[in-house]
């Protein structure tokens, strides 16, 4: 293996890192600090090139394949013991076309880089809340964030993607080329090869009037009821996600809320500025909010308001549900466990996945739950090793608690390592399709250290 592990350094411009190089432990280090694998080639590819001569090794030398982009996954997913990891953090070109509202993104981009180089132009793409998670991962599961409603989920706004496939042959997958990669690829996850570029259209937006606003826990049951009325009906620029939270002990926060259990709303409003005031003050008069930082804020500022509160190596368990209503059961199993946070960094979520999502039928991508209009997921995060149980066991509780009110179904940029029933519930009847897709790109499933989905003849 030593010589083979030497042609292959030899043919590539990036770096192929083994358990005995100093810089080992730094590269096998992820976002989620639960994680704690330890991979047998890690390779930071710098180009195409470099992906297709990982992907020929790997096969060739019956290695298990992990591929890495942003390193977000909670399952750490892209990583894999004794395998090869295919680590695309250092590819990193984003080209944007102001004059076609486009833009070509390699998989190494963050969220934040994309934000900080779309933002001069006056164009976005709608993705998620947090800068530091990876393009390649969010893009392949979904992606939902402050644009959702406005432009619906990431893979709505995906033209096309180069992807090198399991054989270490690529191909362009769009509406023309290979449909049913592409078709695939729009929620699918990592199953179907290296995508190691996307081409995106972006959305014209640049300053919004947002930002978080708290009430007091006692009022979470008439806030969740307000909440899911004023926006059942709202227009696709008003975007708000509903959380349970305890307020951070700090600045900006003011010092008689630190600690505190508090639940709100971060809100985000795309639509002309006049009329932000007219909607916000009917907001406001639902019942005086003890926090309210809402106000005209620039759209790359909002996508990274909470990045400082959760930096990486933090311990995360996390699970989500689909949910179409609030009924009073779900509001009721809410106050329970929503008003009981366990640390100060946990907290849960509901994502609006109206509006523009809706656009879509639940077949026209692989992402099928477009008949949902929340994502609510439940974030168990501490950054002490010792919280892990505390945190976890609120995280699945809380889950199970609300499961005779949810959907089914699961959202694979929001799981752990659930098992194969959580993956198919994902896709829903789109599951057969998906592994027919599998079985003519994948068929030996190269590529199955993800949500894997098994391919059929
Ligand atoms: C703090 C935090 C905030 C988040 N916020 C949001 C949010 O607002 N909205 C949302 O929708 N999700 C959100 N997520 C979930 C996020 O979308 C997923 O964790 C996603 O998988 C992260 O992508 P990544 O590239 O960083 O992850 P990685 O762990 O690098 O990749 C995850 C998986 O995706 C696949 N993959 C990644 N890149 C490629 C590629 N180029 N080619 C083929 N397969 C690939 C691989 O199977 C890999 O295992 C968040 C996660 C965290 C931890």
């Amino acid at each position: 293996m030593e010589a083979k592990i030497e042609e292959l350094k030899s043919q590539i411009k990036g770096r192929l890192i083994t358990p005995e190089d100093k810089e080992y432990d730094d590269a096998r280090q992820i976002y989620n600090g639960m994680i704690d694998k330890h991979p047998g080639i890690i390779l930071k590819c710098k180009d195409t090139n470099d992906v297709i001569h990982a992907v020929n090794f790997g096969r060739e030398n019956n290695l298990e394949i992990a591929i890495k982009s942003g390193g977000h996954h909670g399952a750490g997913l892209c990583l894999v013991n004794d395998g090869l990891v295919i680590d695309l953090s250092e590819m990193k070109k984003l080209e944007i076309d102001a004059a076609t509202k486009t833009a070509v993104i390699e998989p190494g981009n963050l969220l934040s880089d994309i934000d900080a180089a779309t933002y001069p132009y006056g164009l976005a793409l709608p993705s998620g809340i947090i800068g530091s998670t990876g393009i390649g991962g969010i893009t392949l599961g979904g992606g939902t964030g402050y644009l959702t409603r406005k432009g619906g989920l990431t893979i709505d706004n995906l033209l096309e993607c180069k992807v090198v496939l399991a054989n270490g042959k690529i191909v362009i997958a769009n509406k023309l080329k290979n449909p049913d990669l592409f078709w695939a690829l729009r929620g699918g996850g990592g199953n179907f090869g290296v995508v190691v570029s996307f081409k995106f259209k972006l959305i014209e937006i640049k300053d919004v009037y947002a930002g978080p606003m708290f009430w007091p826990i006692e009022k979470a049951e008439a806030a969740l009821k307000f909440y899911d009325k004023i926006t059942k009906n709202a227009s696709n620029d008003l975007y708000g996600f509903f959380a349970f939270l305890i307020v951070p002990a700090a600045e900006p926060f003011p010092e008689n809320l630190w600690n505190k259990n508090v639940c709100g709303v971060v809100w985000n409003y795309t639509g002309p500025r006049e009329k932000a005031e007219e909607i916000f003050k009917s907001i406001r008069e639902f019942g005086p909010p003890i926090l309210d930082f809402v106000g005209e804020i620039p759209m790359k500022d909002l996508n990274g308001m909470f990045d400082g509160l959760y930096p990486p190596g933090y311990q995360w368990y996390w699970r989500a549900h689909y949910m179409k209503e609030l009924s009073d059961g779900a509001i009721q199993v809410n106050l329970n466990y929503g008003s009981k946070v366990p640390t100060m960094h946990s907290t849960t979520h509901l994502y609006p996945i109206d509006g523009a999502v809706h656009n879509f039928g639940n077949n026209e991508t692989a992402w099928a739950n477009r008949d949902a209009r929340w994502i609510q997921v439940f974030a168990g995060v501490d950054p002490d090793p010792d919280k892990v149980d505390k945190v976890t066991n609120w995280c699945k509780n809380y889950f199970d608690a609300l499961k005779p009110y949810a959907m089914g179904g699961s959202y694979v940029n929001m799981m752990m390592d659930e098992g194969q029933e959580r993956v198919k519930a994902a896709y829903k009847d789109n599951y057969e399709r998906l592994t027919k897709i599998k079985g003519k790109y994948d068929p030996k499933n190269l590529f199955h250290i993800n949500q894997n989905i098994e391919p059929c003849e």
